[in-house]
């Protein structure tokens, strides 16, 4: 390490900020967070410098600078936009044995400012030593996602309760408490905005002497359709917050790599028409770990509500009286529509979406979508490669037209996507394209502006046939 990270004791000492214009301004912001004295020292100042001076939260010291200017001041930044006075300056304050930032003069500078995370009094520094700043942003990004808002105010509420902890907690409880208050209800009440509750439900575990019940929860959380970019910022906190995940067949490894590391994860997977885990087993073994006082994550791929078998879940939980939430997902054709660039409704053509899946419940009974599919609808298929071909015949023969676009698109938002896009005639007679594997999305599109339909709008303005 070239530099070394310390958190600098400010609270009402000096912080000299030499120079009058918008890179001064852009250093005295970042220090009026802080509980410094701000000095700025220039003949004059932009405006952003004279409002702080100006509403008491700065001094202005117009002199000509002298050692004396930087006497006894904890930092000293200098920012004048004047090469040669910078170097006059940083000759002066090290005089006066300060510590200095001269900026964007790496070589002139005793301390850098780090990419800083500010969920006060919980502050995080990032440094790169001068090599990547876009990473540490990148890395800065990452966090302020992770960390919910009010991280702060719930750290300080802990910190509030710190002494009462140690006389009323024996020693060896404490660890465990503190982990339960910042891993567990505590803390998710606090980042929901039921700060009062969360403080309740501290105060009472503490005068029980130690940790509060360990409440189960099961979070039945939608994974997306494979990129991990494309979770939820609450996905990626219940996973985070696992103690336990039981995971299905189409959620992407990468995914999964966003959970704790220890977190234990759990294949409960079924191939299509191979049920290793019946449903009753999954319900049987989540709810098990539930009643541990474990936090149970039901990582299901998409949106958990689509087909994903989440009402049985639910009622299995209830009915055994443990606590369940959903976390919505990007499901598969918001997805897929997403990656072929076509909205899934377009104002004027497509006014319904139909979301249907090609497997029913019944084995051997095929659904038929000729009645849903009316025109002005994009009707999106789910489970449904197998059958195709079969699927098509049957629109072609309840009166469909033979051109209506047909667009697949298999393994959405993953590396190995694929598209084609083709007619309800074509799927009809071919051979399913081997490129196109499952899990796929198939959209069949019937517009209200066609030929076979007429012109059809349920707004107001004229269409303009198009031949
Ligand atoms: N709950 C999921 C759907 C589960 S059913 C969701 O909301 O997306 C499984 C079906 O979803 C697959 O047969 C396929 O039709 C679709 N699917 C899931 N992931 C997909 C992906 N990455 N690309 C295309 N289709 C996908």
């Amino acid at each position: 390490m070239m530099t070394f990270p310390m958190f600098l004791t400010l609270s009402g000492r000096r912080v000299v900020i030499a120079g009058g214009g918008k890179g001064a301004a852009q250093k005295a912001r970042l220090m009026a967070r802080t509980e410094a004295r701000l000095v700025i020292l220039a003949p004059r100042l932009e405006d952003e410098l004279a409002g702080l001076v100006a509403c008491g939260r700065a001094e202005h010291d117009a002199c000509p600078a002298s050692t004396e200017s930087f006497r006894d001041a904890a930092l000293v930044f200098i920012v004048t936009g004047d090469a040669a006075e910078d170097l006059r300056l940083h000759a002066l304050a090290k005089a006066a044995g300060t510590l200095v930032n001269v900026v964007d003069r790496p070589e002139l500078c005793d301390a850098f400012t780090p990419s800083i995370v500010d969920r006060d009094p919980v502050v995080i520094a990032i440094g790169t030593e001068g090599t990547a700043p876009v990473l540490a942003r990148q890395i800065r990004t990452a966090l302020e996602t992770m960390l919910e808002p009010r991280l702060g105010a719930f750290a300080a509420l802990a910190g509030r309760l710190r002494g009462v902890v140690s006389r009323q907690v024996p020693a060896a409880e404490r660890r465990a408490f503190w982990a339960w208050a910042f891993s567990d209800t505590p803390r998710r009440l606090h980042a929901a905005g039921r700060e009062r509750e969360a403080a309740q439900l501290l105060k009472r575990a503490i005068s029980e002497g130690g940790r509060g019940a360990a409440e189960g929860l099961i979070s039945l959380v939608g994974a997306g359709p494979g990129a991990r970019d494309l979770l939820t910022l609450r996905a990626v906190q219940r996973l985070q917050e696992a103690d336990v995940i039981f995971y299905d067949r189409l959620v992407e490894p990468e995914v999964l790599d966003l959970a704790r590391r220890d977190a234990e994860r759990i294949y409960v997977g079924k191939e299509v028409g191979l049920h290793s885990w019946p449903q009753n087993r999954i319900n049987g073994v989540v709810l098990a770990a539930a009643r541990q006082g474990r936090r149970v994550v039901r990582l299901k791929s998409g949106d958990p509500g689509i087909f994903g078998r989440a009402a049985e879940e639910i009622a299995a939980a209830k009915a055994a009286g443990v606590a369940v939430e959903i976390i919505p997902g990007i499901t598969a054709a918001a997805a897929a529509a997403a990656s072929v660039g076509r909205p899934l409704t377009e104002r004027g053509r497509t006014d319904r979406l139909v979301l249907a899946t090609g497997t029913l419940e019944a084995k051997g009974v095929v659904p038929e979508f000729a009645e849903v599919l009316t025109p002005g609808t994009t009707l999106a298929l789910y489970m449904s490669m197998h059958r195709i071909a079969e699927l098509g015949n049957r629109l072609l023969a309840a009166g469909q037209p033979s051109e209506l676009e047909v667009e697949i698109v298999s393994r959405a938002t993953c590396v190995d996507e694929c598209r084609k896009l083709t007619t309800l005639a074509d799927i009809a007679s071919s051979e399913p394209d081997e490129s196109l594997r499952s899990p796929a999305i198939v959209f069949i599109r019937r517009p209200k502006l066609s030929l076979a339909d007429g012109i059809e709008t349920g707004h107001s303005e004229k269409l303009v046939a198009i031949s």
